[in-house]
């Protein structure tokens, strides 16, 4: 009898703070912490496959890394920076920021640097936490904050492994390599292909461009903020949450309407497009080489000023034949010409539906994650999966909401999951998980809506779209997404008030 081992009741049983586990210090694990903090909850463990904070900021350092959402927009509301040196800014000042909130709030001390983390397992209430390194570790809640472009997607290409010059991926930038002077080639003309094509065009000896498919793209309003009136931001602080409240609300109105059906905006962003090709491209060969043959905002808009310019460079060449191989010197075309590089620069994008895997995530009955979402990853509200209580992720599946500040969303996803364990506190609740009826109902619901948004009308393919031919985004506009997540519906989540009888007869035996 005295042998017999009681099992935990659970933190809100037992009146303790839970001991949570945030894996990923990029934007969302900093925002998780702070948010955690603010609430009471101060027991937290951060895992980091890295050496420093930052995700996306820190990985991706190529020539002309900026964010196209306007810097006083893409901040934390609870911490503006009046320093922010121009309108949209370059990929090293948001670095920094990030690395400054760290510091500020206090995050890294509670950070793992270089621990990724290898295996989750639920034994109801718990989970079982494996990092690469020490030993394994239990916790209450789950936080996976690991970002959704995140695993760089290296083409199959034949021929790839043999090139004998430089190779790498834009994400993975080789600082190392000079390319002054040299053959360049990209593979790509998405976001990060435009702005590394704008940045690096006039250096390079020779730049070809190998394109698959042409993008539709709209000027950066790119602007320089004077010393006076970053000076006048920190005397005047209001300015910068005015600014804040005016990029949500004009992004809100024109583009994000425009995606999810607006026919009006829509048009607006076409014609825009159109005229920024047409004043900016000349040569009509080049033109109608650049011409996509979708619907403009269908693809992740491009927010550009520097790409056609470069493209209408004597050095520049847009090759818009099939990439047949890689040979050791270069590229060759589905014609047969061989463009020769010294270096090759693969600005393919991301394997975007992993999320959280390639960590093994065990739920309930032992189901695996990965074979639960069959390549195919939903949650509930973005946020969570049945069969996986306690386990929530931040810019889980269907996160990205008509492109609004990806902060923006993370500190809402926050502000509901800080509901949940206030309501896990309340009801003393040893755990929680949507229910399936409730998530079969929002993701149905979902699928029926995407089929009106530019993503699925637009006639394109892109990273949006999952294996099920699904753009993976948030169907409806962001005021819907704002009022969803204002109060969570507990109707919608099993709310487990005691631990199953399973693990009570292990942990009795
Ligand atoms: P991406 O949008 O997925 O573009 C990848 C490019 O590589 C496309 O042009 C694609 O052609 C091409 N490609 C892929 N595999 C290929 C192959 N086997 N052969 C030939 N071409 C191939 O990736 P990304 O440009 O890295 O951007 C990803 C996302 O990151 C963006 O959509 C955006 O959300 C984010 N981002 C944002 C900013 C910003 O300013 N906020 C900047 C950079 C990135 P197809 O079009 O034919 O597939």
């Amino acid at each position: 009898m005295d042998m017999m081992k009681e099992p935990e009741a659970g933190w809100a049983i037992e009146g303790r703070d839970p001991r949570i586990a945030v894996i990923g210090a990029g934007m969302s694990g900093i925002c998780a912490v702070i948010k955690l903090r603010k609430a009471g909850y101060r027991d937290i463990t951060v895992y980091e496959k890295a050496d420093k904070v930052g995700g996306t900021w820190r990985e991706n350092t190529y020539p002309g890394l900026s964010c196209d959402v306007p810097s006083h927009w893409y901040s934390f509301s609870f911490e503006p920076n009046p320093n922010w040196s121009h309108r949209f800014s370059y990929g090293a000042e948001i670095q920094a920021y990030m690395e400054h909130v760290a510091e500020k709030y206090d995050v890294n001390r509670i950070v793992q640097f270089n621990n990724p983390v290898e295996e989750l397992t639920y034994e109801g209430p718990h989970w079982r936490l494996k990092p690469k390194q020490g030993d394994e570790e239990i916790y209450d809640i789950v936080i996976a904050a690991t970002g959704i472009l995140h695993h760089p997607s290296i083409p199959d290409i034949p021929g790839l492994d043999c090139f004998e010059g430089n190779r790498f991926h834009s994400a993975q930038w080789d600082h190392s390599v000079d390319l002054t002077g040299k053959r360049v080639g990209i593979i790509g003309t998405g976001s990060t292909a435009s702005q590394i094509i704008g940045a690096i065009a006039e250096k390079v000896g020779h730049l070809s461009v190998f394109q698959r498919t042409p993008q539709w793209m709209t000027p950066l309003a790119q602007k320089e903020y004077s010393k006076p009136f970053q000076a006048l931001m920190r005397v005047f602080p209001f300015i910068s949450r005015a600014l804040y409240y005016y990029y949500y609300k004009t992004m809100e109105r024109t583009f994000c309407e425009a995606t999810v059906g607006n026919k009006k905006m829509q048009e607006a962003v076409s014609e825009a497009c159109q005229k920024n090709l047409d004043e900016n491209v000349p040569d009509p060969e080049l033109r109608k080489k650049l011409t996509p043959d979708y619907q403009a905002a269908c693809k992740r808009l491009i927010l550009c000023s520097d790409f056609y310019p470069a493209m209408c460079r004597d050095n520049v060449d847009l090759v818009t034949e099939k990439i047949e191989r890689i040979e050791p010197t270069g590229v060759q075309d589905k014609e047969g010409t061989l463009h020769e590089l010294d270096i090759l620069v693969l600005a393919t994008g991301f394997k975007v539906g992993d999320f959280i895997l390639p960590t093994k995530v065990f739920g309930e009955n032992k189901v695996e994650l990965k074979d639960f979402w069959d390549d195919a990853p939903r949650a509930h509200r973005a946020m969570s999966v049945p069969g996986f209580p306690n386990f929530w992720m931040l810019e889980g599946p269907t996160g990205p909401v008509g492109n609004l500040s990806l902060i923006l969303i993370t500190e809402t996803q926050m502000d509901y999951l800080v509901q949940c364990l206030d309501e896990m506190k309340h009801q003393k609740l040893v755990a929680m998980a949507p229910k399936k009826e409730a998530y079969e109902g929002y993701n149905d619901a979902m699928s029926r809506a995407i089929g009106n948004t530019v993503w699925v009308t637009g006639g394109c393919d892109s990273w949006y779209i999952d294996k099920t031919g699904t753009p993976n985004l948030y169907p409806w506009a962001p005021r819907q997404f704002r009022q969803e997540m204002k109060r969570p519906d507990f109707s919608e989540y099993r709310l487990i008030k005691d631990i199953p009888q399973q693990a009570r007869a292990e942990a009795a035996e």
